[in-house]
């Protein structure tokens, strides 16, 4: 057995150090490289581009078979209730992330007390606008190709749901066929994943040692976090840890029934590639093998976490929410009770609308600060900083959808090996 499986609830022996181990030595001498030797990632780029495209060629034809085999394996039967209580959980959890993001940016006040004027320099980040009606009416997809070519989550999940569905209503044979195919598919899928798996820390290690590198030869970045930007990515993790070291675990506990902390180590897998890619889709793979190592049945895991990639964002709600106080902060702009409750709703729609790629939080921000009227120019500082807050909020949006597959998986009587 390979370190890979180490993870997964597999028992037998192993070669060489567990594989979060790895992972963990991957990030550190990537983090030296990209420190000492900033000029001389262009060398070792190509590695983690290597590892990243790898992840993300299966996450389609993983979604589209997860999503196939859990709808079809359920419709008729129990899929009302699952994806009922799934969609409850979600948005649960990220209304509570953005709270706590309002309770610590009104407590902590990071960008109280600063004199910013603005620019009115904000051309490149109006012409970012996303409208929330057109994120919607796309989810209904004209091309279904297309939404795959252009790896457009949303539309890909509406379209299996439906084929899930209508699939039941086959004569029996036909949808025999369909599920052992999908089935099949997702089986191969899999396969691929464990090789992958087992690359994961020399991928990690190169684009570690890439983002480090690119931060240290960008001294406005760096200067930026120095004069007072410091304060608001202080608040931004301790939201992250607070929900992702309080709430979640306290809720995998009473509603999980097992012991939270040993959770998160048996999936420290997926949660520390998450944190180093800032990818919910790439790391959606890893998400799916790693929580069948947890007892859950191949179909919720593949149900809950190819949803939750998409439309489950804690950490993306709460980063926007308090993007937005900040800069409102910033400017000396008082938001009324009104306008925040807006940027609270605004802040949960624009992470449902983000997908599960770097950097979509920052593009969807601009619906969040359109909705309120704050300057665009705003997104621009949030920039500055934008690399270390995405790596806290991105794990805490993997996690979320961790911890809400083992609580679906025992609400519905399966029994988790946790
Ligand atoms: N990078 C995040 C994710 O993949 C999305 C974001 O930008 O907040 O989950």
């Amino acid at each position: 057995m390979s370190a890979a499986d180490s993870g997964t609830g597999g028992k037998g022996r192993r070669r060489g150090p567990a594989l979060h181990w790895q992972i963990l030595t991957g990030i550190a001498l990537g983090a030296v490289y990209g420190i000492f030797l900033p000029h001389w990632t262009q060398y070792i780029e190509w590695i983690g581009d290597l590892f990243l495209n790898a992840l993300n060629m299966i996450v389609i034809p993983l979604i589209a078979s997860s999503i196939f085999i859990g709808v079809a394996g359920m419709a008729g039967g129990n899929l009302g209730r699952v994806l009922g209580k799934t969609l409850t959980y979600y948005l649960l959890t990220t209304l509570t992330a953005v709270v706590i993001g309002l309770g610590l940016v009104s407590i902590i006040k990071p960008g109280t007390g600063r004199d910013v004027v603005l620019s009115g320099n904000a051309g490149d980040i109006a012409a970012q606008d996303v409208h929330m009606i057109d994120q919607l009416t796309g989810i209904v997809p004209s091309n279904i190709f297309a939404a795959m070519a252009d790896g457009n989550i949303l539309p890909i999940i509406f379209f299996m749901v439906l084929l899930g569905i209508f699939s039941t209503k086959l004569e029996k044979k036909h949808y025999t066929v369909l599920l052992d195919f999908f089935t099949a598919v997702y089986e191969l899928i899999m396969k691929v994943t464990m090789a992958i798996i087992k690359l994961t820390p020399i991928g990690i290690f190169s684009v570690m040692a890439c983002m480090i590198g690119a931060q240290a030869g960008d001294p406005d970045a760096l200067t930026g976090i120095v004069k007072g930007l410091g304060l608001f990515v202080i608040t931004v993790w301790a939201g992250c840890l607070i929900h992702g070291g309080l709430i979640l675990p306290g809720t995998v506990r009473v509603l999980a029934r097992i012991n939270p902390y040993r959770h998160m180590r048996r999936v420290s897998t997926p949660l520390l590639t998450a944190f180093t890619t800032c990818s919910s889709n790439a790391t959606l793979p890893l998400s799916i093998r790693y929580t069948q190592g947890c007892g859950v049945s191949e179909k919720l895991a593949g149900l809950t976490l190819s949803l939750g990639s998409t439309v489950n964002m804690n950490g993306t709600a709460l980063f926007e929410c308090v993007s937005a106080l900040f800069i409102a902060q910033l400017y000396g702009i008082d938001l009324t009770v009104s306008q925040q409750i807006t940027v609270v709703l605004t802040s949960l729609l624009a992470a449902v609308g983000s997908a599960g790629i770097p950097m979509a939080g920052i593009v969807m921000m601009t619906v969040v600060f359109n909705a309120v009227g704050l300057p665009l120019e705003g997104v621009g500082i949030i920039l500055a900083v934008q690399q270390v807050c995405e790596m806290p909020r991105t794990c805490l949006n993997v996690y979320g959808d961790l911890c809400g597959a083992v609580i679906i998986a025992r609400s519905e009587g399966e029994k988790l090996t946790v």
